[in-house]
């Protein structure tokens, strides 16, 4: 349909991107609380969803609707009211899990303050961590890099917090040459020969990640548990079964890293925050190889024990009922909120 056809009535037709400023459908009269005058005529038709359509209204010539009685004008007005920021829509505000109604900014508001506190509070934990981690220099920092495809080889890079480099190594699978693909670099090592090689790991505090040349997420997978299954492919019994080496759940870098890091994250700059939790895409701890990602892995030790967030100093994140200020009191502790407006403590 072209633009201004008319109709067989002789009234000019519009699409819905079309209407000029001045007509509107009944629906669209009501939301104002207007309707046609009585016996108004119709000014153009819309058509919509292909071949539906309606008339369209000079808005000047419609009349008000009779007023609504007290409470209903009330409600009516309060549904199309932001609770939070007092913004006002024609339609109504969708009652979000909170049970309150506000606009789209307010949304992204509300749920990342209630989300917040927990935010902080693992953020806090995760300073807590670094520091522990720091105090001992002989705990060491554990990298796997994946060099190619998923069983390809892997530089294993372990130095301690001190900067001695414990472990240096490129581990392959001796089953690569059935595959007829090219071996390991020069240098590397069977994985099924890394054990001795991995001695000097024996009862330490190990802090640890796996990252991939493909910038693929590996953070479910453990540096010695992918060395193992590298050096078992095919014959079941894994060699690196020594007890005596360990990596503990508790140390595994990238979810504290994620915990301290952790902001709203923002896709584009055409898209509202998301109120999930990211970290480590907005900082590069993946690097070019094992003891780059030591050497990362070091840096954000380091700015996580001096809480040297790039968002400040973390601030108590509870919002009062309207407005979009939070607290911002400093004094937020372990507990993710001020004493003021911990839970319990409030009052
Ligand atoms: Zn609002
Ligand atoms: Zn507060």
């Amino acid at each position: 349909m072209a633009t201004h056809a008319h109709t067989d009535d002789g009234l000019p037709a519009y699409r819905v991107t079309e209407i000029p400023d001045g007509l509107a459908t009944k629906t669209m009269l009501a939301r104002q609380r207007r309707r046609p005058a009585p016996g108004q005529p119709a000014a153009g038709i819309l058509f919509y969803h292909g071949n539906k359509h309606t008339p369209l209204y000079t808005i000047a010539d419609s009349q008000a609707m009779p007023a609504l009685p007290p409470g209903r004008q009330a409600a009516w007005t309060a549904a199309r009211t932001c609770a939070r920021c007092a913004a006002t829509n024609d339609t109504p505000y969708r009652e979000i899990e909170n049970g309150r109604r506000v606009c789209v900014d307010c949304v992204v508001t509300e749920r990342a303050a209630a989300v917040w506190p927990s935010w902080l509070r693992l953020r806090a934990a995760a300073v807590g961590w670094a520091r522990d981690v720091l105090i001992d220099p002989d705990t060491v920092l554990l990298a796997a890099y994946r060099l190619t495809h998923w069983d390809g080889p892997i530089h294993v890079h372990a130095a301690t917090v001190g900067g001695r480099v414990l472990v240096d190594v490129v581990a392959r699978s001796r089953y690569d040459s059935l595959w007829r693909r090219p071996l390991g670099p020069a240098g590397s090592v069977n994985a099924d020969d890394l054990v001795p090689l991995l001695m000097p790991l024996v009862g330490r505090r190990m802090v640890h990640t796996i990252r991939s040349s493909r910038g693929h997420y590996v953070d479910h997978l453990t540096p010695l548990g992918e060395l193992s299954t590298l050096s078992q492919r095919w014959d079941g019994e894994p060699s690196l079964r020594d007890p005596s080496i360990r990596q503990s759940v508790e140390d595994a870098f990238a979810p504290r890293w994620t915990d301290w890091h952790a902001r709203p994250y923002q896709y584009g700059p055409h898209q509202r925050p998301s109120y999930g939790r990211f970290g480590l895409r907005a900082v590069d701890v993946d690097g070019g190889d094992a003891a780059e990602v030591t050497a990362a892995m070091r840096a954000g030790l380091a700015r996580m024990a001096l809480d040297d967030h790039p968002d400040g100093p973390a601030t108590c994140p509870w919002l009062p009922e309207t407005g979009r200020t939070a607290c911002g009191s400093p004094d937020v502790g372990t507990a993710g909120l001020c004493p003021a407006h911990r839970p319990g403590d409030a009052g």
